[in-house]
């Protein structure tokens, strides 16, 4: 099947970024949220980050004029009738997203994905009604600039999806990896235990913020130190995280890092909460330890 025309579903951090990069590429892009007033802020967020795109000649004012004009809103779930291939990318808990799922009326072949970070696929796809036709889709925050798509079947997606999906990705310009059906899938698996092991160190007394980063950053060339990326993935969602992996295992090797607990029970979530690791009130982030 051709795949031309996608819903979004959540018009937040990742379905603006899902709508923007679809409809650079082409696609018909249908975003839904549960108000108008999200979808409208999503669309301005979308068309501010293409006017810088524009600004750095990475795309032309035409391009991203058709591209936002290619985008079109709605707060009905029923508006996908005629969608070849709808995203959800709501709000990351079960049961919202398995209620969007049963108020979906899709057309035959139409193939529906899910950006989850951390939901069993398998699960998530037995709540629909086309288990073949449903798969993982783990896109990277911010979407337009982060090259990767980790594809993740579930139990009983078919070969012809996982294909599709791997085509999808490509047109998106994107690099795709496939991963299993198990928690965390592989980016997170393997960094959120050591941005974890990093807040160990330091509450351990090991190094301070500004020596744990620049440890990692010129010993290991991370680009980024891992203290500095944990407050820019969001304390929070990197506790719930260690979480989803410590019950799926039951392994104590995931048990999250005290002081992670600590900063997420102080609202101190990193960079969308002003402090995190670094407190950000100033022109530049300052080591808080
Ligand atoms: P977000 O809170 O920014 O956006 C979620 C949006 O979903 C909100 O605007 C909310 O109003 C909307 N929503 C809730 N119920 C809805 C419904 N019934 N119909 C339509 N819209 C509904 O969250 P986000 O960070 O964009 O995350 C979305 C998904 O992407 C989650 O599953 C998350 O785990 C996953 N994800 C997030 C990241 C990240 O870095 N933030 C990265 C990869 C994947």
């Amino acid at each position: 099947m051709t795949v031309q025309t996608i819903g979004v579903i959540g018009a937040g951090l990742m379905g603006n970024g899902i709508a923007h990069v679809s409809a650079q590429a082409g696609y018909d892009v249908i975003l839904s949220d549960v108000a108008m007033e999200r979808c409208t802020a999503a669309r301005a967020t979308i068309s501010k980050n293409m006017a810088r795109q524009v600004g750095k000649a990475i795309i032309t004012q035409d391009a991203a004029d058709a591209a936002l004009a290619r985008i079109t809103l709605t707060t009905d779930n029923g508006a996908f009738a005629d969608a070849d291939l709808v995203i959800e990318a709501a709000t990351e808990n079960e049961a919202i997203k398995a209620k969007i799922f049963a108020g979906l009326t899709l057309k035959a072949g139409a193939l529906l994905a899910s950006n989850t970070s951390s939901i069993s696929i398998t699960r998530l796809a037995a709540a629909t009604d086309r288990p073949a036709q449903f798969v993982g889709l783990h896109f990277f925050n911010p979407v337009p600039m982060m090259q990767l798509v980790e594809i993740i079947p579930g139990l009983a997606t078919s070969a012809g999806t996982r294909t599709a999906m791997q085509a999808f990705a490509a047109r998106l310009g994107k690099t795709a990896i496939l991963a299993g059906d198990a928690p965390a899938f592989i980016v997170n698996r393997v960094l959120c235990p050591m941005l974890n092991e990093a807040i160990f160190a330091l509450g351990d007394g090991v190094g301070s913020v500004a020596d744990i980063d620049m440890g990692l950053k010129l010993g290991a060339n991370h680009p980024m130190g891992p203290l500095a990326l944990a407050d820019f993935v969001g304390l929070d969602t990197l506790l719930s995280i260690m979480k989803v992996m410590q019950d799926a295992t039951g392994d104590p090797k995931y048990r999250p890092a005290p002081l992670l607990v600590k900063h997420v029970e102080a609202g101190w979530l990193g960079r969308k909460s002003g402090r995190g690791f670094y407190d950000y009130s100033g022109p530049e982030p300052v080591p808080t330890r």
